[in-house]
């Protein structure tokens, strides 16, 4: 609970340090920075919103803040749909929103950009276009959000440089104390290698600061895609639910090998459907869908049970002979349909996140029930086995059943991993079903737990429940990263609750 007077107190100072058009703290401030794809938006209400300009005001914030002992919950932009939005684990938190930090600084030469937290998709996008600079970006299916905030989470994207947290190379970062530092070759003053080489001198830290509370990113140094000369790839077709497993087998091997170079991601039938329609328009029956109506879907899209996207990006004599050897590898299976795709220098863009092109329209996938829509992300790690992803999809697949729930899933292929991406979409006005889905979550989170696989990220609702799935040694990494907090964040003012990490002054609203 937020003591009402402390608060004030640090509203007033907010007001001095940043201008009061930067505090925002009537009902319509609280409501537009809740978790619009929530059941329940007030249960993680913000009590505030700060939009600090620059880094000397974050620095002025995180100290106020320290002084009134008020919680901090830092956005880049705020879009983190299906797993909190902007809100905070604790309701009444304040949000520090860093959107209005927007510089770019590209390294056209080397293929590197420094931005600031506010710096969305379509922004950066913009600014490459209108610089007229050959670099492109990977971005996530739906690209509202930010650059730094994505990265941060460990978002994903779907050209090769999808794996957003393994592209960061140096950070700058406001401590909770109200410290500035600067990692990997950035603790150099001045240093040019600062976006070109990740080591530095000595331990690490960027990775500590991707989905931890430990930090304030203020900049991000990211590596872009130089534009390719030519992107190949095929678009399959998989007619059977069984067909996920030895498509598994038959592409694990390939991006272990370094032939794929990005997490081609098998997607059911619901992707398409909930993306260009609304499920009145297939059937009025509340249980989950039938094959009858499975098939409709699949014949209007004119698609498998399955289909998974594959991507070549480079010179055309590599990306050639990677789609020979990617088709050889389906040669003689039973694959529904294969369509080659190419696009070359000087071609319109293929318009999608394949070639980094940023996107919005996926969200419409809200709309699915009707109602007040919204989903949910559910997203085990598992190894890249073909038997272990169809135990997976069954045991997933009957939850879905004995939920009442439609279907909606992926398995993406990272490069010694499996990701089993859920999207469970939800009517926010029907509250029968959104029990319906804190059970189904529940039950999907023990199942993975009890099969070894945890979850990348989550939503904030459930940072606690997933923490503790990571169980080894009594629970001793989310005892190491408590540690940690409490050095850096004695005050305990910083994002408590996130990623399961409380500090000492909060630890009895968690672990
Ligand atoms: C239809 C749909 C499709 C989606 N597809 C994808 C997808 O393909 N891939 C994907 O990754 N996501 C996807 N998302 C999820 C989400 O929309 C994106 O990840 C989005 O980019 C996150 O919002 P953001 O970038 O504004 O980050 P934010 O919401 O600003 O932040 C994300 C997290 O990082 C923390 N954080 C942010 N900035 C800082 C900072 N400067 N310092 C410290 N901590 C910080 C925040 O506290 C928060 O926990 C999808 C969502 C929808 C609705």
């Amino acid at each position: 609970m937020i003591d009402p007077a402390r608060l004030a107190a640090a509203l007033r100072e907010f007001r001095a340090a940043i201008g009061a058009d930067n505090v925002f703290d009537d009902d319509a401030d609280r409501i537009a920075y809740s978790d619009h794809f929530a059941p329940d938006e007030t249960r993680h209400r913000p009590g505030a919103a700060l939009a600090p300009a620059t880094v000397d005001d974050v620095q002025a914030v995180l100290r106020i803040a320290n002084r009134h002992g008020v919680p901090l919950w830092p956005i880049s932009r705020g879009k983190n749909f299906g797993y909190g939005g902007a809100a905070p684990v604790v309701k009444g938190s304040v949000v520090l929103d860093l959107s209005r930090m927007k510089r770019i600084e590209v390294d056209a030469e080397n293929g590197t950009v420094l931005v600031e937290p506010g710096v969305g998709f379509f922004d950066l996008y913009d600014y490459l276009q209108a610089h007229k600079i050959p670099l492109w970006l990977s971005v996530p299916g739906n690209s509202w959000g930010s650059v730094a905030g994505n990265a941060l989470d460990r978002g994903v994207g779907y050209t090769s440089y999808g794996d957003h947290a393994a592209r960061i190379c140096g950070l700058e970062v406001v401590l909770p104390d109200g410290a500035l530092v600067r990692t990997g070759m950035g603790a150099m003053a001045g240093s040019p290698t600062w976006q070109l080489y990740r080591g530095g001198f000595g331990p690490g830290w960027d990775a500590m600061f991707c989905q931890s509370n430990f930090g304030v990113v203020t900049k991000l140094g990211l590596w872009l895609m130089p534009e390719p000369e030519t992107v190949a790839g095929i678009d399959f077709e998989f007619d059977q639910p069984d067909d996920l497993g030895w498509a598994v087998d038959t592409l694990a091997p390939l991006r272990r090998a370094g032939i794929i170079q990005q997490a081609p991601s098998m997607g059911n039938w619901l992707r398409s459907a909930a993306v260009m329609t609304r499920r009145e328009h297939w059937t009025s029956d509340p249980a989950p869908m039938n094959d009858a109506v499975i098939s409709a879907i699949r014949k209007q899209f004119n698609i498998g049970w399955w289909s998974v996207q594959v991507r070549f990006y480079g010179p055309a004599e590599l990306t050639e002979a990677s789609m020979a050897i990617l088709a050889r590898a389906f040669d003689k299976k039973p694959v529904l349909a294969m369509k080659p795709v190419r696009w070359k220098q000087g071609d319109p863009p293929e318009g999608s996140p394949f070639s980094g092109v940023p996107v919005s329209f996926p969200l419409a996938n809200a709309n699915w029930h009707g109602g007040r829509g919204g989903h949910i992300g559910y997203s085990p790690v598992l190894p890249p086995r073909g038997d272990l992803a169809m135990a997976q999809f069954r045991r997933t697949h009957a939850l879905y059943e004995k939920f009442a729930m439609d279907y909606h899933a992926s398995f993406a292929m990272g490069e010694r991993s499996l990701t089993n991406v859920n999207q469970v979409l939800f009517d926010r006005d029907n509250p029968a079903m959104m029990q319906r889905v804190d059970q189904m979550f529940r039950a999907l989170v023990a199942d993975a737990h009890a099969h070894g696989y945890g979850e990348y990220r989550t939503h904030i609702e459930y940072m606690d429940l997933v923490a503790g799935t990571y169980d080894f040694n009594g629970g001793a990494l989310r005892h190491l990263n408590q540690k940690v907090k409490d050095a850096l964040d004695p005050g305990g003012i910083l994002a408590p609750g996130k990623s399961g990490i409380w500090p000492a002054r909060w630890r009895e609203h968690g672990a």
